[in-house]
């Protein structure tokens, strides 16, 4: 299959769609419309779009991104008119989260309605529901008419894409079409929030715990797959968080602070001494970490260091996280080592996702 790939140029610049933009945006959404795959941006990761009431389409997402089917996608909208026929009912928690969330980077699980077949649930009875705020994505949800199934654009286990150049990456001859529209602001996936049941976090994102229980008055459940891994045979409610995940193709080990640390000096001295240790080994290892961490470091000749963001910086850090993740593909090492942190607001989305690529392989100082 050939992929078309569309820049939108005037928006990457300006950030605001101009007519000749809005001209590539209709191709796109005529291409949802009548059935076809779009990758497009949104303000948490790319997305890989299909029309989600159609089981056709949502196994060809599928197959395209080669991911288990009973990993269930995302449906997207781009006002609230469109929520109602998605799902059986609204929970009035629902209703609270989305008048201050929506758009944004929060996604709601719900009852689904018939509209939405199974093939598109994973086989569940709930339906995943997000409103992005990228007015790209906005734009293109609309013109389409459909509800758009879209996972985040990437392989099945790869990192997922925060550039048109990952898509083009894992997706090209895969789908339809690539809207590109510059780099994603956020760069982690959004926040999942179970609202069939009792109230549950299934995956941290931007819209962090602590906003979430601003709102509702009192402090979600969190699934257990958000902070351990699984035991064999335990089941997530996400199913997407029994799979391994964004992993780069070299091991990785994650060291961070014990809970409560304020000496980041101790993590420091930790890294250098594994780079050390493995470097006498023979091994050739990375270093991904903050700029103050690649400062302090003393490492041998040889040991690769990328730089993710600044201390604190949490936006920064989660914008470039999976560029960095996938760039050690690239650097053909036997070891990464990722610098990691405390796991306070975006800092819970940023180590859910480090503590993944790494199967859960974590050092504490
Ligand atoms: P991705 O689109 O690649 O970010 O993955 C979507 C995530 O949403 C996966 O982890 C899914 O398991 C989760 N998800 C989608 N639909 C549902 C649902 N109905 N119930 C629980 N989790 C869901
Ligand atoms: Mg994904």
């Amino acid at each position: 299959m050939e992929t078309e790939v569309l820049k939108l140029n005037d928006y990457i610049n300006t950030g605001i769609i101009s007519e000749e933009d809005l001209v590539k945006i209709k191709e796109a959404a005529a291409v949802l419309k009548e059935g076809g795959l779009v990758a497009f941006p949104t303000e948490t990761v790319y997305g890989l779009g299909g029309d989600a009431r159609r089981p056709d389409v949502s196994k060809r997402i599928y197959a395209a991104k080669g991911r288990p089917s009973d990993n269930p996608l995302i449906v997207h909208i781009s006002s609230m008119d469109e929520l109602y026929p998605l799902v059986k009912s609204v929970p009035v928690d629902a209703l609270k989260l989305s008048r201050v969330f929506w758009p944004g980077p929060m996604t709601m699980v719900m009852d689904k309605s018939d509209v939405i077949p199974h093939e598109t649930t994973g086989g569940l009875d709930t339906v995943a529901v997000r409103m992005p705020v990228h007015p790209v994505a906005t734009k293109l949800i609309e013109l389409s008419g459909v509800p758009v199934a879209a996972p985040s654009a990437n392989r099945s286990g790869r990192p997922s894409t925060t550039t048109a150049e990952h898509c083009i990456e894992d997706l090209m001859g895969r789908i339809d079409l690539i809207l590109d529209g510059g780099p994603c602001d956020i760069g982690v996936e959004s926040t999942i929030v179970d609202l069939s049941g009792e109230v549950t976090l299934l995956r941290p994102g931007a819209v962090t715990m602590e906003m979430l229980t601003e709102v509702l008055g009192n402090e979600p459940l969190r699934d257990k797959a958000v902070v351990r891994p699984l035991n064999e045979g335990e089941k997530p409610k996400a199913p997407g968080m029994k799979y391994r995940h964004y992993a780069p193709s070299a091991p990785l080990t994650v060291v961070r602070q014990k809970d409560g640390g304020d000496e980041v000096r101790k993590v420091y001295e930790a890294i250098n001494d594994m780079v050390s240790e493995w470097t006498v080994e023979g091994k050739k290892v990375e270093v991904i970490c903050t700029r103050e961490c690649a400062d302090a470091l003393h490492l041998p000749e040889g040991v690769l260091v990328r730089t993710f963001g600044s201390e604190g910086e949490s936006g920064e850090i989660a914008k470039n996280l999976f560029a960095v993740l996938r760039d050690t593909d690239s650097d053909s090492v036997d070891s990464i080592i990722a610098e990691g942190f405390g796991e306070k607001d975006l800092f819970l989305a940023i180590m859910n996702r480090l503590k993944k690529a790494a199967g859960w392989q974590i050092v504490e100082t």
